[in-house]
């Protein structure tokens, strides 16, 4: 899918961006079933006292699983379980800070997340919010965090959405849903444990494996792409068709799966996503439609933007015999389309990307509400 961009790829694809990013990544990653028995001795040495704990948020789903034994946990560490039914909000990371520092006199040491984007994401806001001060819709937006978080480590449990080498944490806020966009959020250390992935529910298997596949041709197709993003897009993309077209047995698929993950989160933090980003988005503000499955709801109509990735994607789907929900816009008022129209056009970092610097010539408010109709 890639060849006739390559002649494009060229120095001027960065000064489209503006500037040349100078993005962190994550400094120290294990990989490896198993290796999550690796994190006591990875966070021994960043304990700064014993009543200096770490915090651990956990995905409320592993709530009196066998994990609640292997937590590596010291003196006064907490174990926070947290649903994942809802996406975090910026309320959620406030009152969570607050709790923290009324818990404790001493400032913890750090702050573990375990779960999939949204508790890898609420993670990476507390541990900046224990260090900025206010509250967290403050720093929704791009590089408003002025002070280093607290040491923070990332283990998702489920594979898509790249929240793990990201430098963002996507919040819900009072007025917008909005990323702390910083060179702080990333991860300090993360740990890469395929084992997890085994009691993942199918239907989000695949919805957020998709968001991994939609990033790939997202960043692979758009105007931003470059030699960078486009050699982590390519790798994570085709470790996509192997997971959800090839023969290929559980185990390895869950390896690959979370190898592609993390490409194809590098692959963006270096180009942008697209149409269907943007368009999710829309319908996630105006009826909490979680990330993955919204992503899907959207992508299957795009095939005008995307022909090759949403045929991909429809074999994705017969293979795996998923059935996305129909008439989820069936109830939408004229006022709500339009709302979630306006809110996806707003992005337009995400829309020049897809559709070039003229983007505004192409795109209208009329048609995204047709495409959100058939939804
Ligand atoms: P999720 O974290 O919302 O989890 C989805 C479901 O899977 C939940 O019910 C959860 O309990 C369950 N689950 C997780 N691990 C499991 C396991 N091992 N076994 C059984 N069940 C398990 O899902 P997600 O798709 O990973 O994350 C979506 C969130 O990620 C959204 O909030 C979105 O905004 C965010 N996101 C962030 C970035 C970023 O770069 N920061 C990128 C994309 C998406
Ligand atoms: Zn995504």
């Amino acid at each position: 899918m890639t060849k006739e961009n390559n002649a494009q790829l060229n120095i001027k694809t960065l000064e489209h961006l503006n500037q040349h990013k100078n993005f962190p990544m994550v400094p120290r990653v294990v990989f490896g079933r198993g290796s999550f028995s690796s994190l006591g001795s990875i966070l021994l040495p960043k304990r700064r006292n014993s009543d200096a704990p770490f915090i651990f948020l956990v995905d409320a789903f592993f709530e009196g699983s066998d994990l609640e034994n292997r937590l590596p946990l010291l003196f006064n560490d907490q174990v926070i379980y947290v649903s994942a039914e809802e996406e975090p909000k910026t309320a959620q990371v406030d009152a969570l800070v607050q709790k923290l520092k009324s818990d404790y006199t001493e400032e913890p040491s750090g702050i573990v997340g375990i779960g999939g984007g949204t508790l890898l994401d609420l993670a990476k806001a507390v541990a900046l919010l224990m260090t900025n001060a206010g509250s967290s819709s403050l720093y929704q937006g791009w590089d408003l965090i002025q002070k280093q978080g607290l040491y923070h480590v990332g283990i998702p449990t489920i594979s898509g959405t790249g929240a793990e080498v990201s430098r963002t944490a996507v919040l819900m806020g009072p007025e917008k849903k909005l990323g702390l966009n910083s060179d702080y959020t990333t991860y300090d250390q993360v740990v890469l444990d395929p084992d997890f992935l085994a009691t993942v529910p199918k239907d989000q298997w695949f919805y957020t494996g998709m968001d991994c596949f939609i990033h790939c041709v997202e960043s692979l197709e758009g105007t931003y792409l470059n030699a960078f993003s486009q050699s982590y897009g390519e790798k994570a993309y085709d470790l996509c068709k192997e997971v959800f077209l090839g023969d290929i047995d559980q185990k390895e698929a869950e390896e690959k799966l979370m190898m592609a993950s993390w490409h194809g989160g590098m692959s963006i933090a270096y180009s942008q996503v697209g149409v269907a980003h943007a368009m999710s988005y829309g319908l996630s503000y105006v009826l909490g439609t979680k990330h993955g499955i919204g992503n899907c709801l959207v992508f299957q109509f795009l095939e005008e933007y995307y022909p090759e990735g949403v045929a991909l994607f429809n074999q994705m789907m017969q293979k795996h015999q998923i059935t996305l929900p129909k008439g989820v816009c069936a109830n939408c008022t004229a006022e709500q389309l339009d709302t979630m129209a306006t809110i996806s056009l707003s992005m337009a970092p995400l829309w020049e990307n897809a559709l070039g610097a003229d983007w505004t010539s192409k795109i209208s408010k009329e048609k995204l509400i047709a495409i959100y109709k058939k939804i």
